[in-house]
C-alpha cells in the first residue's frame, strides 16, 4: 500500500505512519525478507503457509488461493513475494484502486503464466465489475470478456492458466461474502511485540551495517507502534542523527534523543493518533463519539483513521470501540497527561478481561473489559 492511495491529509509526511512513504520503496526492499525462513514472528501464519506451500509443491499443483489481512506495514507485500519464491513462480502486483475497469483485470489474468502468483493489494477496494469477473477466474480459470455493447454484446469466454491469487487487505471485514468464500487459506497478521521488532531490528541492522546496541534496539522497538515499516523507518533516522550528532552508534540516549527531535513519543504514536485522543478527550469528554464525527474533528478521512490508526491505539488499549462510539481508555487520558474520570478508573479494577498482548505495549497500556471492546 502507497501513501498516496491513503486519501486526502498529511498522513503521508509523518514518522511512524504505517503507510509506506514515497521515497523509502528502495529501503524497504533492500530489507524484505526473501523467503519464509527469514521473515520474522507471525508463527502461526508462517507454519500454516509453509503446509501450504509445501503441500502444493508435494502435488505439484499451485495452492490454493491466499488472503493476507492486517493493518498497513505488517509484511503482506513481503509475504505476497516470499510465496512466488518459495515456489519458484512469476509474481504480478497489482492493487484494487489500480483496477478500474474489468478490461483491465482480464489483461492481466490472459498474461499469467502457469503457476504464477497474482498479488492485489487493498482487494477491498476493487470495483465491482472487476471483482466479478475474479470470481470465474479464481474459482474455473476462465474469463468472459464481453465484446460489442448493448444487445449485440457477446461474452467470449477465455482460459487463464492455473494461478494462485494473493489478495491483501487491512479490513477483511468489508470483503464481500463471494470474494471471502474463493480462498482457501485466510493468514491475519498481528502487531509485532517489542521482542520481535528486537530481532529485525538487529536483522536490518546488520544488512544496513548499522551499529546497534540492545538497548538502542530495545528503545526503538517499544516505540515502533507495533509495526515493522515503522520501525525499520526509526532505525534510519537514528542512525542519521547518530552519524551526525554523535558517535555514530544506535544506542538508547541516541534513539531518545533522535525520536525527540522527530517527535515520536515513548508509544511511538504519531500526529494522527495523538490527534484522534486529543479530539476523543478534550472535545467530546472521553466519548463514546462515532467515527466520522471524530474524523470530522481530526480532519481526516473516516476510513484513514479507521484502518490506519485504531487499530494500533485499540491493540495498545488506549481507544476502545463500543456499540455507541469510540471511547478513550483511562490509560488514554494519563498518556495525555490528564486525570482519567471516575467512571473510568472504575472499569480499570474489575477483572481483567481481553488479550494478553495489550499487556507488553508498555506503561500505557491498560486493561479493556469486554463490554468496552466489541467491534462496531
Ligand atoms: P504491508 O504490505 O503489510 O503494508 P510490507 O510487506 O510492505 O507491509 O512490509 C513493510 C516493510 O516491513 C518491508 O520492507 C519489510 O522489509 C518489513 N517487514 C514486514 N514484515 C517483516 C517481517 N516479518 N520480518 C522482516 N521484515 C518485515
Amino acid at each position: 500500500m502507497t501513501a498516496d492511495e491513503i486519501g486526502p491529509g498529511e498522513i503521508g509526511h509523518e514518522l511512524v505512519t504505517p503507510v509506506a512513504l514515497e521515497d523509502e520503496r528502495e529501503a524497504e526492499a533492500t530489507l524484505r525478507p526473501r523467503r519464509l525462513s527469514e521473515f520474522i514472528a507471525q508463527d502461526r501464519v508462517r507454519e500454516q503457509l509453509e503446509l501450504l506451500l509445501q503441500g502444493a509443491m508435494r502435488r505439484g499443483r499451485p495452492p490454493e488461493h491466499i488472503l493476507l489481512s492486517g493493518s498497513p506495514g505488517l509484511g503482506k507485500t513481503t509475504l505476497a513475494m516470499i510465496i512466488a519464491a518459495e515456489l519458484g513462480t512469476g509474481l504480478r502486483i497489482t492493487s484494487g484502486p489500480a483496477i478500474e475497469r474489468s478490461g483491465d483485470l482480464a489483461a492481466v489474468l490472459t498474461s499469467l503464466a502457469p503457476g504464477d502468483v497474482l498479488f492485489i493489494d487493498e482487494i477491498h477496494r476493487m470495483a465491482r465489475p472487476a471483482e466479478e469477473l475474479l470470481y470465474s477466474a479464481m474459482e474455473d480459470f476462465r474469463v468472459d470478456v464481453i465484446v460489442g455493447k448493448g444487445p449485440g454484446a457477446t461474452a467470449i469466454p477465455i482460459d487463464v492458466e492455473p494461478f494462485t491469487l494473493v489478495g491483501a487487505t487491512t479490513r477483511a471485514g468489508l470483503l464481500t461474502g463471494p470474494m471471502r468464500d474463493r480462498f482457501g487459506f485466510v493468514g491475519h497478521l498481528e502487531f509485532y511485540e517489542p521482542h520481535e521488532l528486537d530481532l529485525l531490528l538487529r536483522r536490518s541492522a546488520r544488512i544496513l551495517g548499522v551499529k546497534l546496541t540492545d538497548d538502542g534496539a530495545a528503545e526503538i522497538a517499544r516505540r515502533s507502534r507495533g509495526t515493522p515499516r515503522i520501525a525499520n523507518r526509526l532505525l534510519r533516522r537514528v542512525q542519521d542523527y547518530a552519524e551526525v550528532r554523535a558517535d555514530g552508534v544506535v544506542n538508547a540516549a541516541n534513539a531518545r534523543a533522535a525520536l525527540k527531535v522527530y517527535d515520536v513519543d515513548e508509544l511511538g504514536l504519531d500526529r494522527l493518533d495523538k490527534a484522534v485522543l486529543n479530539a476523543l478527550v478534550r472535545s467530546f469528554g472521553g466519548g463514546p463519539v462515532g467515527l466520522s464525527t471524530l474524523a470530522v474533528a481530526v480532519g481526516e478521512q473516516p476510513d484513514t483513521v479507521e484502518e490506519v490508526c485504531e487499530p494500533f491505539l485499540v491493540r495498545a488499549g488506549l481507544l476502545a470501540r463500543t456499540p455507541r462510539g469510540r471511547v478513550a481508555t483511562a490509560a488514554a487520558w494519563r498518556h495525555l497527561g490528564l486525570t482519567p474520570p471516575d467512571r473510568l478508573t472504575f472499569l480499570e479494577r474489575l477483572p481483567r478481561a481481553g488479550s494478553g498482548r495489550a499487556d507488553s505495549m508498555g506503561d500505557g497500556a491498560t486493561p479493556i473489559p469486554d463490554l468496552f471492546n466489541q467491534d462496531l
